[in-house]
């Protein structure tokens, strides 16, 4: 998987000095990176024999609405706050300076469903663990997470315990 990290581009001090941005439109411009990073998401995400996809805003769409395709399940976006027009669950997490929160359609998610949560990077978690927090509100149960990047030094570790991850690159440092 090691291949993968050639294909994604790291950008020092964006958006903000001290922070790398790890930008996967290397990724997505490179056709054979990409379909081998939604290979093994693919093969994740069938084992865990799950009935639904949630994919996170916004770069979560892009893997999570191909994934969609792939397995010929449902995609269901989970939004940034006043983008989704019916009625919605919010969750709200912690950012390095202040709150942010996440919304769900009520209907995104039957209770019972086998949901993966995708998105394209894990830093501290959060974001993650408040989408699984909508899930499992609206009786759902997350079998999985999967996403392309891994910065386990931030670390997310804690936030997630207890769910299952898929994580295809890590990079160990800033
Ligand atoms: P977090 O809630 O801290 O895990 O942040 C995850 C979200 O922020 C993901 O949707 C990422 O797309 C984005 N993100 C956070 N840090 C970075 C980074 N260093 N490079 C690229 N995207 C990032």
């Amino acid at each position: 998987m090691d291949k993968l990290k050639t294909y994604v581009r790291s950008v020092p001090d964006f958006p903000k000095k001290g922070i790398n941005f790890y930008d996967i439109t290397t990724l997505l411009d490179n056709p054979t990176g990409f379909e081998e990073a939604l290979s093994e998401m693919e093969r994740y995400i069938r084992g865990k024999k799950a009935d639904r996809i949630v994919g996170i805003e916004a770069r979560g769409f892009i893997f999570g609405a191909a994934l969609a395709d792939r397995l010929k399940l449902p995609f269901v976006p989970a939004r940034k706050p006043g983008k989704l027009p019916y009625r919605t669950v919010s969750a709200s997490y912690d950012l390095e300076y202040g709150t942010d929160s996440i919304e769900i359609h009520t209907d995104g998610v039957k209770r019972g469903d086998k949901v993966v949560v995708v998105d394209d990077l894990i830093a501290t978690g959060g974001t993650l663990a408040a989408v699984c927090k909508l899930v499992e509100k609206l009786g759902g149960e997350v079998v999985g997470i999967s996403a392309v990047i891994g910065l386990p030094f931030l670390p997310y570790d804690h936030k997630l315990a207890g769910y299952d991850t898929q994580i295809l690159i890590t990079y160990d440092s800033e």
